[in-house]
């Protein structure tokens, strides 16, 4: 008997780990190929975190941690939302979870009914949409375009809230489009938000130590709207840290007592040595972040610099995270060896086969005329990378 029950059947499978799945294979056959598609630092994760991991074995972290979080680990986060970010979260609000996407369906899953609407803006990261539908809500996806630099408009938003309007997901820096919303983009967004009070805003801010644009800007520092948002962050990207799975979320005491309930029945808390790896992260004096930083904008303006001169893409200077999203519509129509490109989807498996550099295709993140670059690489393999799609590319005609 095989029986996969509806709502797990509902989910698509996540189109990033499908394409490293096939590179891996396209690899295993000695095949070079320069993997793009994913979404982590390539950066080791830095000593002092590691050692601080070692010690917690040593000193026994081996039992059943407190189901919201270690009380330290969660006193050290709501004091890094305080200095960092200007927020005013007790320990009691922050609940850590096993990376930022468990955080996102403990929130989700504490707020969304059946048909509660859930508005995301496209392009959006992949699992907002499979989670939204898991939760049984409903998408409202708004769409931008590159020429407006991927950002939404406080009229557009506007438009699309109605009284089932539950949830805003808003993410920036942004993965996929690496675009940062200024303070003042972000205060009209607010300020939309401040008029609907059934809406809560779930800021996914897990990009914001790798942001080019000044200082980071969270969604609750709005002061209207501070008791309606929930920040989500965590130590993957910015400490280099996505194998530990430790995220966490600041939220109105409320939802934090919600997902602490949820959470009680499905993990009991997360990995403890995890935990106390996290806390010297978030407590840690080292540049290593900023060093970090330092190398993706230095990538970042040699893959802009490169991929300018690539005839025929459409790309704007991403402000943060480390992916390029340029457009390809261009290339539709064109053939290749009898392959025609239709869409980013045949693109994608041409530079895949032609240029051996694995990318993903925007339609994964609702940006069907887009592709994703990852330049969480080395220089010389971003430099190699777009020689090599620049050769395939030109093949196109
Ligand atoms: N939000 C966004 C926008 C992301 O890109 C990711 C990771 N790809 C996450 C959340 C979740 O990260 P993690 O679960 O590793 O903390």
């Amino acid at each position: 008997m095989e029986h996969v029950s509806k709502r797990v059947q509902s989910l698509s499978v996540s189109q990033t780990l499908a394409m490293a799945q096939k590179s891996r294979e396209l690899k295993e056959q000695g095949i070079d190929v320069i993997n793009m598609s994913l979404g982590e630092p390539d950066f080791n994760t830095p000593d002092d975190i590691k050692e601080a991991a070692k010690k917690a074995i040593d000193d026994n972290y081996s039992f059943y941690p407190p189901v919201p979080g270690y009380t330290d680990l969660r006193q050290a986060i709501a004091r890094k939302f305080k200095e960092e970010n200007g927020l005013d979260y007790t320990p009691e609000q922050i609940i850590v979870s096993a990376g930022g996407k468990h955080t996102l369906i403990n929130i989700l899953l504490s707020v969304v009914d059946p048909c509660d609407e859930v508005i995301i803006l496209a392009p959006y990261w992949v699992s907002y949409l499979d989670q939204i539908i898991f939760s049984e809500g409903k998408p409202v996806v708004l769409n931008t375009t590159i020429e407006c630099d991927f950002k939404v408009t406080p009229e557009q938003l506007e438009s699309a809230i109605t009284p089932k309007t539950r949830v805003l997901i808003f993410n920036s820096p942004s993965n996929p489009t690496g675009m940062v919303y200024t303070r003042e983009e972000m205060a009209a967004i607010a300020s939309v938000i401040e008029k609907h009070p059934q809406v809560l805003v779930i800021s996914d801010e897990i990009y914001e130590h790798i942001t080019f644009a000044g200082a980071h800007v969270s969604m609750a520092s709005f002061s209207a709207i501070t008791d309606r948002v929930v920040t989500v962050n965590g130590v993957s990207k910015g400490y280099a840290m996505t194998g530990w799975r430790i995220g966490y979320m600041g939220a109105p005491l409320w939802l934090a007592k919600a997902c602490n309930k949820l959470q009680g029945q499905f993990t009991s808390g997360v990995c403890s040595i995890a935990q106390r790896a996290a806390l010297a992260a978030v407590t840690s004096k080292s540049d290593s972040k900023v060093r970090m930083r330092e190398a993706f904008l230095r990538r970042r303006d040699l893959i802009c610099r490169l991929l300018g001169e690539i005839e025929g893409l459409k790309v704007r200077v991403p402000q943060g995270a480390f992916y390029v999203m340029p457009e390809v519509t261009s290339f539709n129509g064109k053939s290749y060896n009898g392959v025609t490109i239709n869409n980013a989807d045949d693109l994608i498996l041409f530079l895949l086969s032609e240029a051996r550099v694995a990318l993903v295709s925007g339609s994964a993140f609702g940006a069907p005329d887009c592709i994703r670059i990852s330049y969480a690489t080395s220089d010389d393999r971003i430099t190699e990378a777009i020689k090599r799609i620049k050769e395939a590319l030109g093949k196109l005609k």
